[in-house]
């Protein structure tokens, strides 16, 4: 049984030596990447472009029950230059496609999107002329969502692998070829 504090020898605890200049008190190291990876991934500022039933979703997920101001999401943007998330929630049809990638290019970087559910994911039952056939035919996509409709759990899965993504981006990420082809593929500058 592990003793109590106060019976604990001092002399048995044996404190290891500290590598050099790594001496004092408060001493913490991190990276820059880190730092602002840990900040933006908690302060989110999402845009919903909800068209139809996965946007009710949304809309629970944004409820007491769910709540996705616990990470640090409630602050939704309306507004495509005040946001870094663009949830897409609902089916596309053609129609609407330019009006959905005018939103995401007037979103300034860094920015990441979520497709939530089978419609913005992949046209969804709907096998139309009339749908797009998955956003990600006009814009790239970071996280999908399945489902039809997704529960709110599964948005906030969504949202929370989009963090992940976040924290762990480099900050030169988006000045690298590989993103600017990305973005070339899709005739986005
Ligand atoms: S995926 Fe299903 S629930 Fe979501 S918008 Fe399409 S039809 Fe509606």
């Amino acid at each position: 049984m592990e003793k109590p504090e106060s019976q604990v020898d001092k002399r048995e605890i044996k404190l290891a030596k500290m590598p050099p200049g790594m001496e004092g008190q408060g001493f913490f190291a991190t990276t820059l990447d880190s730092v602002i990876g840990l900040a933006r991934s908690n302060s989110m500022w999402p845009l919903p472009f909800a068209t139809s039933c996965c946007g009710i979703e949304f809309m629970a997920t944004m409820g007491a029950n769910y709540d996705l101001a616990r990470f640090g999401s409630e602050r939704m943007s309306f507004s495509p230059r005040q946001a870094d998330l663009l949830m897409v929630m609902g089916t596309i049809a053609k129609k609407m496609a330019p009006i959905l990638r005018q939103v995401y290019e007037q979103m300034a970087e860094p920015k990441w999107v979520i497709a939530v559910g089978a419609c913005a994911t992949s046209g969804g039952i709907f096998d139309s002329y009339s749908v797009l056939q998955g956003i990600d035919r006009i814009i790239p996509v970071d996280v999908y969502v399945p489902g039809c409709a997704p529960r709110p759990e599964q948005i906030l899965d969504g949202v929370m692998r989009i963090q992940d993504l976040v924290k762990n981006e480099s900050l030169r990420r988006r000045n690298q070829p590989e993103y600017k082809q990305l973005l070339a593929s899709y005739g986005i500058e």
